[in-house]
């Protein structure tokens, strides 16, 4: 098709008679390209293969009539949307609706007037045209709407590895010290709801620089991602080990008093203290000192850490490798 030139719609006639096909021909103007068949056999095979805008059709005709044929196009997908227009003499009731049960839009009964038969034409054309334009806008919507779906699945997995990132210590893969706030704070409403009680261990690798000093800073960092394997894989599900400092833990013992901390944290000192790690050759001994103090209410968090701080200083003071619980002055 030359650019510019726009396509001229085309319509089906369907009848058995030529005089008829002639006179609607002529009604229709040279406006539209016509195409014929001459029953309803022929114009079902004709509208799979040449697919027009829209259909007149006979209703009665040899070999097969046109309800029948209008009946077998919308039973196919390609052709069911082509409007079809029934052009018969019978004015019965039973036939008018035979003729929309079997899926027309419209009929016209003989003799018709012209101008109608042209308005209503033109009618449907419109009318499919619009249906078109919506099927391909409903088409494009879903297209750009499964798009949108697939991006916002991405969107997703990337917020939720953000997320864990933010959480995480980047060395030893513990929970960070932001992350274990946000924890402390809802054990901290847990206690406030039912009463029970939580503990916390401040624990501290002792004499931990001598690491780096002797074998340098990987052996360092070595020594603390073996630490955190150690104590993460000792506790219980619902308890919480974070990397509070360089190469100070602090742990969150949910629904656990300060003796049965104390108990945590000796089994904890037992299994540092025993463990065999080798660096290049050369047999590391790793100790660590561990500062208990249970939550308190009047102390709120940020106290009960700082408990758990003197009490792990204590332990520093009276030799490390040790477990220390925190003794309040005035008790
Ligand atoms: P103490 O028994 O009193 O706790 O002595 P310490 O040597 O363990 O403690 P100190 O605070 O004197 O030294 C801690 C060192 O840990 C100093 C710092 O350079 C080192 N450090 C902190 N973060 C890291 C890290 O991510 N990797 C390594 N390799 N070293 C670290
Ligand atoms: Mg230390
Ligand atoms: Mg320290």
């Amino acid at each position: 098709m030359d650019a510019g030139k726009v396509k001229k719609e085309k319509i089906l006639i369907a009848d058995d008679v030529p005089a008829n096909i002639k006179m609607l021909g002529e009604i229709l103007k040279g406006g539209y390209e016509i195409v014929v068949a001459t029953n309803g056999h022929k114009a079902y095979k004709l509208a799979c293969e040449c697919a027009p805008d829209l259909i007149l059709m006979d209703v009665m005709m040899p070999e097969m009539d046109g309800f029948t044929a209008c009946g077998l196009l919308k039973a196919v997908e390609k052709t069911a949307d082509i409007p079809v227009i029934f052009i018969t003499a019978s004015r019965t009731e039973e036939d008018i609706v035979k003729g929309f049960t079997a899926g027309g839009v419209d009929y016209i009964t003989k003799p018709f007037n012209p101008t109608e038969l042209d308005a209503r034409v033109r009618t449907h054309l419109e009318l499919r045209n619009s249906r078109e334009i919506l099927k391909r806008y409903s088409r494009e919507l879903e297209s750009k709407n499964n798009e949108l779906n697939e991006k916002n699945v991405l969107l997703g997995e990337a917020l939720e590895q953000i997320t864990c990132l933010a959480r995480t210590d980047h060395l030893t893969g513990l929970c960070n010290r932001s992350h274990m706030m946000e924890k402390l704070r809802e054990e901290e409403v847990r206690f406030h709801r039912n009463g029970r009680p939580f503990s916390l261990i401040l624990s501290d690798i002792d004499h931990f620089k001598r690491f780096n000093d002797t074998y340098g800073h990987e052996c360092g960092d070595l020594v603390l991602k073996t630490i955190s394997g150690i104590l993460k894989n000792s506790l219980r599900e619902q308890d919480t080990v974070a990397r509070w400092g360089g190469e100070e833990f602090l742990l969150l013992l949910p629904e656990t008093d300060v003796s049965a901390a104390e108990g945590v944290a000796r089994r904890l000192l037992e299994k540092v203290a025993s463990h065999e790690l080798d660096y290049n050759g050369s047999a590391l001994c790793v100790t660590m000192t561990f500062g208990v103090s249970a939550y308190e209410k009047d102390s709120g968090i940020a106290g009960s850490i700082r408990h758990a701080d003197e009490a792990l200083y204590d332990g520093k003071e009276q030799g490390r490798n040790r477990v220390v619980g925190f003794a309040d002055p005035e008790v």
